[in-house]
């Protein structure tokens, strides 16, 4: 942290992502994907974020419609819902037609409540774009066509990593272990969050309001209350998404890259400044806690996630963490 942020109020607009997460990512016996949805839209209200947009992909309402009562309750809440694909995956895995089919059942799924919000926001799965520029414009030029904007991630903090470990910390109920998992939650949120502050700093001479990701999990379902006291505590304002698009750091494009990199991640490695990131050390601490046979958080990843995923698609498995 570069400075005291009482000095320097940060502007986030909170986002809330895959609510009904990835098929194949084990979830405890206490919480459903609408449960998990209605707490944290809760703890949001509680939080006078009402109107938060959430981006969440479609593809397990295939397999299990009653999912859709997820987003229903997410948008009974007052919040809003964007266009986050239907496979989540990609985009270099899919072909443009097949890019833009995957939209459109995106949209068959959840249009109506797309609709249903101010502005039609998109939000690339893992928020990666292609490496081809050409290959992004076409893309961005459909979203255009189609009355949509695309909403990055300016700040982000591997919470992806915790929702193995916190499955496994619940299923051996320690409490112990549980209580851990949640404290490097929040300690790592809001370490991320000054990460990718310092970053857009150095990168446009002064603050910028950032577009702040949290997954809709178990994990955040117990902490976010802890998480947005904590950003309060820092000074941070938390403004609604449409005024942080106002700012060049969401507006304008970044050139693309391949690797797994949010849009300021991507800024950052176009100026030759690094990434605002998870130090390595620390990732791979979060990754092994609580430990439990057969769980292992990359394996899960791997083999449960992208894999199938790849398969269903009819694609190499081609998927790099760096
Ligand atoms: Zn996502």
């Amino acid at each position: 942290m570069t400075k005291n942020t009482a000095e320097r109020p940060l502007k986030i607009a909170v986002t809330v992502d895959d609510f009904v997460l990835w098929d194949g990512m084990p979830m405890s016996a206490d919480a459903t994907p609408t449960t998990i949805t209605r707490s944290v839209a809760q703890t949001l209200n509680d939080y006078g974020l009402g109107g938060t947009y959430g981006f969440s992909h479609t593809y397990r309402l295939d397999q299990e419609p009653e999912h859709l009562a997820a987003f229903d309750a997410w948008v009974e809440a007052g919040h809003h819902v964007g266009n986050h694909t239907h496979e989540h995956a990609p985009l270099r895995w899919m072909s443009d037609a097949a890019f833009r089919r995957d939209f459109e059942t995106a949209e068959k799924h959840i249009g109506h409540l797309i609709e249903a919000a101010p502005r039609k926001y998109f939000r690339y799965p893992m928020d990666m774009c292609s490496g081809s520029e050409q290959r992004r414009g076409e893309v961005e030029q459909y979203l255009a066509d189609n009355g949509y904007t695309n909403a990055p991630i300016t700040s982000w903090f591997s919470d992806f990593a915790f929702i193995v470990p916190y499955f496994r910390a619940l299923t051996l109920r320690d409490s112990e272990a549980q209580k851990q998992v949640r404290d490097m939650h929040v300690a790592t949120a809001v370490e991320m969050l000054h990460k990718h502050a310092d970053t857009a700093r150095a990168l446009f001479g002064a603050d910028a309001p950032l577009i702040w990701l949290v997954h809709g999990t178990t994990i955040a379902r117990d902490t976010l209350p802890a998480i947005l006291e904590a950003f309060l505590e820092q000074g941070v304002e938390f403004v609604p998404l449409d005024e942080a698009m106002r700012h060049p750091v969401n507006y304008a494009m970044p050139p693309a890259v391949e690797s797994f990199s949010n849009h300021l991640q991507r800024f950052a490695i176009a100026a030759g400044l690094p990434k605002p990131e998870l130090e390595y050390e620390r990732l791979g601490e979060i990754l092994h806690l609580a430990p439990m046979a057969g769980s292992d958080t990359m394996e899960v990843y791997e083999n449960e996630v992208f894999k199938p995923m790849a398969k269903r698609l009819g694609v190499a498995y081609d998927w790099d963490w760096s």
